[in-house]
């Protein structure tokens, strides 16, 4: 048995075989062929095999992630079929005596080295798909596995040295039952997408995609950050009666799934549920949510080829506002870039991307992708309670001009009949430090604010979410952190305004009694955080916490603060 630890990514306990989410070696020996008929057969063999793969994959991405994401696999399925590409490969075999695998490379190459330099985006972007389609057909040339993840059809835990958030919205809950990967960190988005599936998951383990080989026997502890493999007999059974208690404990939470979010002394806050797409929705009610907190909106942009259009995208928020039922629901205009890139618009590289050219930044300075995002918006405002949210904002003028474009973007539509909600609230995401300390400046320019610790923290403590390395310095307990958060929670509240906190620390059980504390209006955290959270602050008295905020502002460290707030609440 070897155990690793890594960063408890989402809870639960998962038990299952490994399936190994790893590139195989697709290095060969070059041979001459001697019956050319026969490399030609393979070559068709192997072709074939990969179009029926292909087929399978993009049916099953209609189904996850919808009919516009599956159409990256037409595109390449149209590439395995194309006779401009196919019929070189089999000349040089006949012609030059190559083997399948070498005429496979060489024609590749020729046809990326011609796409990759050509001046066009699009075409651009067809080099890697040429590439990414021709090493299915290579590995079936060699006769190694090719990773599926959204072909798994049997119980596993997915081993990876990364998943990407493509790679896991690809992942199907009932055969996937958690994952475990060498690099992450909790915010990263694959993190977060493994909390909205509810798959438990360990990330940042270091070495686990080395450790556990396929088909080996691997434990998930999404609860303690730790990963088993080929656990012994009396370890699996301590995990099997943990899984079970675990379980027991949902159903003790799901009580309460119907029920408002009270404090023991009768405060009301609000609790809302963090999405990526309108499938969400569903989980996020199970889950007994009374608010999308955030709707990250970029999960639509991603993993396909062009960008959505203003229709789906009205289809998508409307889809969202509709099923909530008239509860709030905060969309968060497209925040790409950091970890989050569309490989169809090709960005430049940047030296550190989360410090770059993302979210609003990008907005402002691409209005033909901006305008028909607010456009999708402020008509499917007419189906349900909208509150459109703005990522990123550092200063008051980037602010001015979202709302702007926002207003422009309104006048137009009622001119052209469309109906407008006249009471969508806007809001900012207070993620950067500077928003935070002039948190009284933009608290008259908004109607509410949401805290973005994921981000708040790692520019506050100059510290990549996404390295492990520093992830000692994620520390939401550090008092520099609360006292923003506590600026801004002020802030607002002077102007009768609310604050929310849609980072990863709102849902976090040890954050939890002092952002009651603080004052926080709303909660909003992964779906499967929020049956926990309602039964914690139903014991926790709002007035007692409030009177320990002077004390943990005056702290040190994280650590006081921790050691403190745990000393009085597991008194109460
Ligand atoms: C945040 O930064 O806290 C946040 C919620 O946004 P994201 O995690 O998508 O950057
Ligand atoms: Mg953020």
């Amino acid at each position: 048995m070897n155990t690793l630890t890594g960063i408890a990514a989402a809870n639960g306990i998962a038990i299952a075989k490994a399936y190994h989410l790893v590139m195989p070696d697709l290095s060969y020996t070059n041979k001459t062929a001697t019956d050319t008929d026969q490399e030609i057969s393979r070559l068709d063999a192997s072709l074939e095999t990969s179009i029926s793969e292909l087929e399978k994959i993009k049916e099953h991405a209609k189904v996850t992630m919808g009919e516009a994401q599956a159409e990256i696999f037409s595109a390449h399925l149209l590439i395995l079929q194309d006779p401009e590409l196919i019929a070189p490969m089999k000349e040089k075999i006949t012609n030059n005596n190559m083997s399948a695998e070498a005429a496979l490379d060489e024609v590749v190459t020729e046809f990326v080295t011609i796409f990759e330099n050509m001046d066009n985006a699009y075409m651009r972007e067809r080099a890697a798909d040429i590439k990414d389609v021709s090493s299915r057909v290579k590995a079936h040339l060699i006769g190694v596995d090719f990773p599926d993840p959204a072909l798994i059809d049997e119980e596993v835990v997915v081993i990876a040295h990364d998943l990407t958030p493509s790679d896991t919205a690809q992942l199907d809950r009932k055969f996937v039952k958690g994952f475990a990967t060498d690099i992450g960190g909790r915010t990263s988005h694959s993190a977060i997408m493994a909390r909205s599936l509810d798959i438990p998951a360990v990330v940042g383990t270091q070495n686990i995609s080395e450790e556990a080989h396929q088909n080996d026997m691997v434990i998930v502890d999404g609860l303690e950050g730790k990963v088993l493999v080929n656990p012994d007999d009396s370890t699996l059974e301590t995990y099997r009666n943990k899984q079970t208690e675990y379980e027991a404990q949902r159903t003790e939470w799901a009580k309460l799934k119907d029920e408002p979010t009270f404090t023991a002394d009768g405060e009301q806050v609000l609790l809302g549920a963090n999405i990526g797409n309108p499938g969400d929705v569903d989980s996020a009610l199970e889950n007994g949510a009374e608010a999308i907190g955030l709707y990250r909106t970029e999960f639509l942009y991603m993993g396909r080829s062009e960008m959505p259009t203003e229709e789906e995208q009205y289809e998508a928020y409307k889809t969202v506002l509709e099923k909530m039922e008239g509860k709030p629901v905060v969309v968060r205009t497209l925040d790409i870039g950091g970890d989050k890139n569309l490989d169809y618009l090709e960005l430049p590289e940047e030296m550190n991307p989360f410090l770059g050219f993302r979210a609003i930044r990008f907005c402002l300075e691409n209005e033909d992708i901006f305008r028909p995002q607010l456009r999708a918006l402020l008509r499917a405002s007419a189906h349900g309670r909208l509150q459109i949210m703005f990522p990123m904002i550092a200063t008051l003028d980037e602010l001015k001009k979202a709302k702007a474009l926002l207003a422009e973007e309104k006048k137009n539509l009622t001119e052209a009949g469309h109906s407008v909600s006249d009471d969508i609230e806007v809001g900012i995401m207070v993620e950067i430090p500077s928003t935070a300390v002039m948190a009284k400046q933009f608290a008259k320019e908004v109607d509410f604010f949401s805290i973005g610790t994921n981000d708040l923290i790692q520019y506050t403590m100059a510290a990549d979410r996404m390295n492990q390395r520093v992830s000692y310095l994620y520390q939401p307990y550090n008092p520099a952190i609360l006292t923003l958060v506590h600026n801004v929670i002020e802030a607002a509240h002077a102007e009768g305004k609310w604050v929310g906190m849609c980072g990863e620390m709102g849902g976090d059980p040890q954050a939890i009694p002092m952002l009651l504390g603080l004052g926080l209006d709303e909660f909003s955290m992964s779906a499967t955080s929020i049956l926990p959270a309602r039964t914690q602050l139903l014991g926790l008295s709002k007035k007692e916490v409030a009177s320990y905020t002077d004390k943990i502002l005056a702290m040190s460290s994280a650590e006081e603060v921790v050691t403190f707030i745990n000393s009085k609440t597991q008194k109460s």
